[in-house]
């Protein structure tokens, strides 16, 4: 966890920042998927939360920290893959994490995005899911 760091984010709010360097195809996060929550109960949950939960093996998971805390780029410096977040590039010490949400199975899309990038899309939509 000490590779990880939770501070304010020039996107959005908190973000997730590594304390290190991680070289291209090195495994950054570990979906927690522990805390799940049944389809009927997730209208019940405060936007914020709701907006970031998604489907994974069956279960829709509500993210933990540091999960939570991640914001979208549409030039992410993460993939996707069985449950982990993924370097896409190496990744130096000090740079927010970003994930492309987009290929993720996030439920709240579409979403308006911040991120700031020259490739920025304005609304990150959803290719898993049709939204
Ligand atoms: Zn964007």
């Amino acid at each position: 966890m000490s590779d990880l760091l939770i501070k304010k984010s020039s996107i959005h709010g908190k973000g997730v920042f590594v304390n290190r360097t991680f070289k291209k195809d090195e495994v950054v996060i570990v979906w927690d998927t522990s805390h799940t929550v049944s389809k009927e109960d997730i209208s019940k949950l405060p936007e914020v939360i709701r907006k970031n939960v998604y489907l994974y093996n069956g279960n829709y998971i509500v993210p933990s920290s540091p999960g939570k805390y991640l914001n979208h780029s549409c030039d992410a410096n993460t993939y996707a893959r069985d449950g982990r977040d993924y370097a896409k590039r190496d990744i130096q010490k000090g740079e927010e994490i970003t994930i492309d949400m987009s290929s993720e199975p996030i439920l709240g899309l579409p979403m308006k995005c911040r991120c700031g990038s020259k490739n920025c899309k304005k609304v990150i939509r959803s290719n898993v899911f049709r939204c």
